[in-house]
């Protein structure tokens, strides 16, 4: 799950770590009230979407006085805004957080996220902070310093908070926040079950202070249902809104951009399916693993999530009945077809538990069904379909 940045600064600051003040609004009339708690004559007004590269693209402004917030916050809100990585359609933007303005003598990079493969946590650190963290990566890697370390319940010792933070040369007040900030970060991630933190930039001021300009955090998912404090900061809107009804049916769905509408049980089955279909010339619309024992109700709400795509051109089932039975799937098929007008082309390919009875059901509904044999001719037969 991801959060805004406002949010992630707020749990930063209840962890000690040095940010700015700022105020989240939702609309522009709470701009003079929400202004007031504030302290200084310039702003930074910065638009809150689930997604970095705001700044390049206009989602992050620099006023002088309450003249010029007002002018760009009206334009930043309500706005579409497509960064690198919120795809070509972009995020509307539906809140916006005013901050303090800081003097930026320099940014740096500080990160630490979960380490699958080597299972540890690890700290990124490099001086070449700022907007194009993802260039430096592949074009400059020896100005990236990784750090892993053991989970322990001390967090990580002197050395390694030494090694961390020994690309910044800070001087010693700098290097003694900084080493807080380091262990706060730690504490993020095990006491909130937070998989990435990263701070981007973290700058010295003018000043010679040390703050969190810019803070992403996701948290694990699986893990969210003992962090109810967590859940809490969800934003639907910010989700895809397939993927929320997904959830409530327990459904593992992802979106993707093909043609091909995919309903498998199993996330290995799914995989191969994908690929199958890749390997005929198309492209999956989404990853559908509707799991081992799906209810009929369960089948019938994936089959409609599929159909609500406007990209899937035709539907790909795929079934191996080991828990689960055909014929409750084909059932589910079957209700869910009652509701919704099925108007592309449907391929089934049932193997397994009450494969008879599953094909009768099917069979004996009026839907127009192309069955399949075995895996490779269901792809061969979308993919005539379709085209
Ligand atoms: P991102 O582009 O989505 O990663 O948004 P950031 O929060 O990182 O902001 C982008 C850039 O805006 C930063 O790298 C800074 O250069 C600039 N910026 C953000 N806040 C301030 C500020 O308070 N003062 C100044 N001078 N620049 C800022
Ligand atoms: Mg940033």
């Amino acid at each position: 799950m991801n959060i805004h940045e406002h949010q992630a600064k707020e749990i930063l600051k209840e962890f000690g770590a040095p940010v700015s003040n700022g105020v989240v609004i939702l609309t522009i009339d709470e701009i003079d009230k929400e202004i007031k708690k504030l302290n200084s004559k310039e702003y930074v007004v910065k638009a809150q979407i689930h997604a970095g590269g705001r700044g390049k693209a206009g989602g992050v402004k620099l006023v002088k006085n309450i003249e010029e917030l007002h002018t760009e916050a009206k334009k930043m809100m309500g706005k579409i805004l497509v960064t690198h990585q919120t795809g070509p359609e972009g995020k509307e933007v539906k809140r916006l957080y005013i901050e303090e303005a800081s003097n930026i003598a320099k940014e740096f990079y500080l990160s630490c996220l979960i380490d699958r493969e080597s299972s540890k946590i690890a700290f990124i650190s490099s001086t070449e902070g700022g907007m194009d963290i993802e260039k430096v990566a592949s074009k400059n890697p020896e100005k990236i310093l990784t750090t892993k370390i053991e989970l322990k319940k001390d967090g990580p010792s002197e050395s390694e908070i030494e090694k961390i933070l020994s690309v910044f040369k800070f001087n010693s007040d700098q290097t003694k926040t900084t080493k807080k900030l380091i262990k706060s970060l730690y504490r993020i991630i095990v006491e909130k079950d937070a998989s990435l933190i990263e701070i981007n930039p973290l700058i010295v001021t003018k000043e010679n202070k040390i703050i969190c300009l810019d803070a992403k955090m996701n948290f694990d998912d699986n893990a969210i249902f003992r962090r109810p404090e967590i859940l809490k900061l969800r934003d639907l809107n910010e989700e895809d809104s397939a993927e929320i009804e997904a959830s409530k049916y327990d459904l593992a769905y992802i979106k993707l951009n093909g043609s091909i509408g995919c309903m498998v049980n199993g996330a290995g089955l799914a995989m191969a399916t994908m690929d199958i279909i890749k390997l005929y010339g198309k492209e999956p619309a989404n990853f559908l693993d509707v799991g081992g024992g799906a209810t009929k109700e369960k089948v019938a709400a994936a089959f409609k999530l599929i159909l609500s795509d406007k990209n899937v051109k035709g539907i790909l089932i795929n079934i191996f009945g080991g828990i689960m039975r055909c014929d409750v799937l084909a059932q589910g098929v079957i209700d869910a077809a009652k509701e919704i007008n099925l108007s592309v082309p449907l391929v089934v390919r049932l193997a397994g538990t009450n494969v008879k009875e599953g094909k009768e059901i099917l069979e004996k509904s009026k839907l127009k069904i192309l069955s399949a044999s075995d895996l490779n001719d269901a792809a061969k037969k979308i993919v005539e379909a379709i085209n």
